[in-house]
């Protein structure tokens, strides 16, 4: 396919699995000659990668869409094409289908890997094409990848989610769990520590529920401890699990691991068990609370982070004061907190007794303040701490400052240094602990020495 010199500008909403859908996207068009634009208006070729965990996020592409009507106008030689989660979903793409006529291509998450061929039949045919498999196929390997410039890459593990946890979409538009066989797996890490990748983060619905359906009892545990012991990896991380398939042997394996980062995100999601049962999340508060305390036996300073919805379906008082309880107790790191929000198609949308929007915002900001006093406490408790960061560059907040991130995968931010390049080891001494970041200042080498002894590989 000819694309001598067109540009693509691609947008991508949503998790970590999209964006790493949408660097497989960008890997595609680059080998099919494209190169990136810096903005729409610039764009031969546009891509939205859509989302559909949230209604507003939904809303948002829709929104986006509608901006580029005018640039469609100008240019009717631009491509517009929509793809992702969001287009699985046959209300969405009825939507698209009647009242977006200006969109050229729609495909899905099932058949992502075709998408040269339907740029192909686009402009070969001039009308626009649209493409969404019911159900997912086999798991499509060597599709070119376009990673992220840096150090760190995502590596997805696995696709789909068998768990149907009753307020989530995801099931529905990524179909059922298929694990990538293992070997491809190591191949892509291998390859990417040539091309000096050298932190990486294994990544999946269900993360820790890979293997469950290849032959053999090879499970996550195996994976995680496979790629640890590959040369030239100096971090290693996985997200998101689920507490039902957190085994024993994969705390052992991050335990022993010595480049395996001491941080956990656990989805508790709610406190009470009632509400926990109505989200078929298959565990208990208890289970839950044995589960931490497993994990703290065997990897200390472990952080865990976590995803808490309030006001879920039937959700009384006391079912939310569980919450603040489980919070209290476990005291969390960090928690990405939501409101509870209806997806069609989703059996929690039908319940009884759903929970007006004004009680459940109160219940979110009530539980926001617990969480945010938590976070800044156990932040508090690194002042005066040496830990070892990998440099990321300019920070994201402060631009006069450069970040790092601790092995628990949290941000410091510090006075810019030459010396040091993007992805290098560097030891930083804890000054200031604010809620959702650190400040520190580098310690230099002689002092490093001096303090080498303090830090541990379970520290920051
Ligand atoms: S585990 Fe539950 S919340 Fe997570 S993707 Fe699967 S169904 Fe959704």
């Amino acid at each position: 396919m000819q694309c001598a010199s067109a540009r693509y500008f691609l947008q991508t909403y949503g998790c970590q699995m999209n964006e790493n859908d949408s660097e497989k996207i960008a890997g595609m068009l680059e080998s099919l000659g494209y190169f990136e634009a810096e903005s729409p208006d610039e764009a031969d070729l546009i891509i939205l990668n859509t989302c559909c965990v949230r209604r507003n996020a939904e809303r948002k592409v829709y929104g986006r869409i509608g901006q580029f009507k005018r640039l469609k106008e100008r240019n009717p030689d631009l491509l517009i094409a929509v793809c992702g989660c969001m287009v699985q979903q046959e209300s969405e793409l009825s939507v698209l289908r009647d009242r977006y006529p200006y969109v050229d291509l729609v495909f899905g998450t099932h058949n992502l890997h075709r998408l040269p061929e339907l740029l192909r039949q686009v402009q070969a045919g001039g009308t626009r094409v649209i493409e969404v498999w019911e159900s997912e196929g086999e798991v499509i390997e060597g599709l070119p990848i376009k990673h992220k410039p840096g150090f760190q890459a995502w590596i997805t593990v696995m696709y789909g989610c068998n768990n149907f946890c009753s307020y989530c979409i995801v099931p529905y538009v990524r179909g059922r769990e298929r694990s990538r066989p293992r070997e491809s797996i190591l191949e892509e890490v291998r390859k990417l520590v040539g091309e000096g990748f050298s932190e990486f983060t294994l990544l999946g619905q269900n993360v820790n529920s890979y293997g469950k359906d290849l032959p053999g009892d090879y499970d996550f545990a195996s994976l995680m401890r496979d790629v640890s012991e590959i040369d030239g990896v100096k971090r290693l991380r996985f997200t998101t699990s689920h507490p039902k398939d957190m085994s024993e042997r994969l705390i052992d394996v991050i335990a022993e691991g010595e480049n395996i980062c001491e941080h956990i995100h656990l989805p508790l999601q709610a406190g009470s068990n009632s509400v926990l049962e109505r989200m078929n999340r298959r565990y208990t508060r208890e289970d839950y609370l044995r589960l931490i305390d497993k994990i703290r036996e065997r990897i200390p300073s472990c952080a865990i982070t976590t995803d808490l919805i309030v006001g879920f379906p039937g959700e009384t008082r006391e079912d939310f004061d569980d919450t603040l309880d489980m919070v209290k107790r476990v005291r969390f790191d960090s928690a990405f907190t939501f409101a509870y929000s209806p997806r069609v198609g989703t059996p929690a949308a039908s319940m009884q007794d759903q929970v007006p929007k004004d009680e459940r915002m109160e219940r979110l900001y009530e539980l926001i303040e617990v969480q945010n006093s938590i976070s800044k406490e156990k932040n508090q408790e690194m002042l005066g701490q040496v830990v070892e960061v990998l440099i990321e560059g300019p920070s994201k907040t402060n631009p006069t400052k450069h970040q790092g991130r601790t092995r628990t995968n949290k941000i410091v931010t510090f006075d810019p240094t030459e010396d040091l390049a993007i992805g290098s080891p560097a030891l930083v001494r804890i000054t200031e602990a604010k809620t959702w970041t650190l400040e520190g200042e580098l310690v230099p080498d002689g002092e490093a020495h001096s303090d080498a002894g303090a830090i541990s590989r379970h520290q920051g």
